[in-house]
């Protein structure tokens, strides 16, 4: 299992892509997290994907600073040049307030069709 700090640094330019609207598969997640930390990274990325990013009247803009419009491509490279580090932490965050709550809560992994 990858650290916080270095799961989060992978995690960046998915959550970038993701807040653009690019598409990431859910492997190359499972692949950067492993198989135990997967879902755990969705959900901190659900959390985080709304601070990043905000769309009004249809157009991208930086959820962080306010800067846009943005096209797709032009929010992606935006988020991961000038807030890599800021979103590296809040995913950092996130993540360690997840573990800490599975830790108190215990997990169960249900597999439900
Ligand atoms: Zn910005």
């Amino acid at each position: 299992m990858p650290s916080t700090a270095t799961l989060a640094s992978k995690l960046v330019p998915i959550a970038a892509r993701l807040a653009a609207g690019i598409k990431v598969d859910r492997k190359k997640i499972e692949e950067i997290a492993g198989p135990s930390m997967a879902q755990v990274a969705i959900e901190v990325l659900e959390r985080v994907i709304p601070w990043i990013v905000t769309t009004r009247n249809g157009l991208l803009r930086c959820g962080l600073c306010g800067k846009g419009p943005f096209t797709r491509r032009g929010l992606y490279l935006h988020l991961i040049r000038v807030h890599n580090a800021d979103i590296r932490y809040m995913i950092e965050d996130e993540l360690e307030r997840m573990i800490k709550v599975m830790h108190t809560y215990g997990s169960w992994k249900l597999n439900l069709k």
